[in-house]
């Protein structure tokens, strides 16, 4: 019997993994966590020689038994093809006393595409294996980014339809013309008259609606979600992080057995949570074979000018806070655990203060964390600084990164080797990114194209081919509804 997941609330055990994938959730509202700690069978000097697939492999294999070897590997190389622009898939650049771990590689050129380029496939995968016959319906509320890579994650994936809302006036330009130029006959992309919240609660209407459920089944139709609680979303993100350590150890960066520090720029914090679990999860019981880092986060919310004062740390909430890592602690770390009450009673006083105190259990906990953020002005700063001094050039979220991990390291004299989590690239943000290094002056009279051609020339860049390819592309999607409509417009859609 391989590994297998139990819900969170106790509700659902030994369920395999091709079952917690096609669920997301568990039906008691729990999450699904592995039964038990998977060890990494390969050591680091094996993996060191691996391509990203390759090391994909040792990796998702240790998490998802019940696929064959075959299923997996078809998943992955499926995943991780032509639509990276580099056959490294993550490469990782030195560059300004840190090694740039390049997530931005996939087609929407930001780190979500990491995962939601093979979520389609393990799900689809999944649908197969536990003969489940119903074509699988993702919907998605997007502020921009998710329903991009979701949608290029999906397009034509046999067996499913995408549906992604997003607010209009609400997304950038490119954000929208990504979204509304994308091909692939099961996409479809509808601007809700409404703000990202509206959206967000429109979906978990339509996710809650018993009746629609009945209806969506008789019609041959099954809902699922792509949101980052999916055990498929989780594992693959833990793969890049064990891919870094072997390539600095393939590079001799760094020595057998030496610890790094990683610092992921943070929004829900998923990817800081793949980090935790490279860390604790897939390596902790074979510790020569332990992956030594200390993770760092920093927050991408860089515009609040938080304090930080002693015991109070009004920005760190989320890392405890993320679902997943309070249930790490309640399942594997019992002796550590926060009685739900307590975690209530801290959530009030942050809602009423904005801020609460740390607890001594907490601060144990939350000694693998160090937190921090920029101003937009340091953020700014540090983006330009980079940029002269090597020429490399970094996004606005890998640039609150770069300032943390600057203060951190002025602050702590830490001279461990340094892997930050470089999650966009800075054609994605180039108005933000042409500003930090050339002044708002260069912004003047030039349309969002000009800028990105500007930008390429100034550093010497290429324009990524996903830049490139919505320049001209035909605009797909025209469909818009108010935010009482989307049960009918999702219907619609379906043609039931
Ligand atoms: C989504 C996103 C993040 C935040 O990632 P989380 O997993 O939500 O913490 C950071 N940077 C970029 C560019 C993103 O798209």
């Amino acid at each position: 019997m391989g590994l297998t997941y139990q819900s969170t609330r106790g509700g659902e055990s030994g369920v395999t993994a091709s079952m917690a994938i096609l669920q997301g959730l568990a039906k008691d509202g729990g999450l699904f966590m592995p039964a038990e700690i998977p060890k990494l069978d390969v050591p680091f000097e094996v993996l060191a020689g691996m391509t990203y697939q390759e090391t994909a492999y040792e990796v998702m294999k240790l998490f998802l038994t019940d696929f064959t070897e075959e299923e997996l590997k078809s998943c992955i190389d499926r995943a991780y093809d032509g639509k990276f622009d580099t056959e490294e898939i993550a490469p990782l650049a030195k560059a300004d006393g840190a090694y740039y771990l390049e997530l931005y590689h996939g087609s929407t050129i930001a780190f979500k595409d990491m995962a939601l380029s093979i979520l389609p496939h393990l799900m689809t995968t999944s649908a197969r294996k536990n003969k489940a016959d119903k074509e699988i319906v993702i919907l998605t509320a997007t502020s921009g980014d998710t329903g991009k890579a979701a949608m290029a994650g999906f397009a034509d994936v046999p067996g499913t339809r995408i549906i992604v809302f997003y607010p209009k006036n609400g997304v950038s330009k490119v954000q929208e013309l990504q979204m509304r130029t994308q091909k692939g006959d099961n996409t479809s992309v509808v601007a809700i008259h409404g703000n990202f919240d509206d959206a967000q609660t429109g979906v978990k209407n339509i996710f809650g609606n018993r009746a629609l459920e009945e209806e969506m089944a008789s019609a041959g139709f099954q809902f699922s979600s792509a949101n980052s609680i999916n055990i498929g979303r989780l594992v693959p993100q833990v793969v890049y992080y064990v891919y870094a350590y072997a390539k600095l150890l393939a590079n001799q960066e760094i020595g057998q057995g030496e610890e790094i520090n990683v610092v992921v720029p943070t929004g829900n914090f998923g990817n800081i949570l793949a980090a935790y679990f490279a860390k604790k999860w897939a390596f902790l019981s074979r510790p020569w074979y332990a992956l030594p880092m200390t993770t760092r986060y920093c927050t991408i919310f860089c515009y609040r000018n938080l304090r930080q004062e002693a015991g109070i740390y009004p920005y760190q909430f989320p890392v405890h806070g993320h679902p997943y890592i309070q249930q790490f602690r309640a399942s594997y770390l019992p002796e550590r655990r926060l009685r739900s009450g307590s975690q209530r009673s801290l959530m009030k006083e942050l809602a009423e203060k904005g801020s609460y105190t740390v607890t001594p259990a907490m601060r144990e906990f939350m000694s693998d964390f160090t937190g921090g953020f920029a101003t937009e002005a340091e953020n700014a700063a540090v983006i330009k600084q980079i940029f002269e001094d090597t020429g490399y050039l970094v996004d606005t979220h890998t640039g609150v990164a770069a300032a943390v991990y600057k203060g951190y390291k002025a602050l702590t004299g830490d001279g461990a080797k340094t892997v930050i989590a470089s999650t966009a690239s800075p054609y994605k943000f180039s108005h933000s990114v042409m500003e930090a290094i050339a002044g708002s002056e260069s912004l003047e009279g030039r349309d969002e194209f000009q800028v990105v051609d500007e930008l390429s020339r100034l550093t010497g860049t290429p324009v990524p081919g996903a830049v490139e390819e919505i320049r001209n592309a035909p605009v797909r999607h025209n469909l818009e509804c108010g935010v009482d409509k989307m049960e009918e417009t999702v219907k619609n859609i379906l043609g039931i």
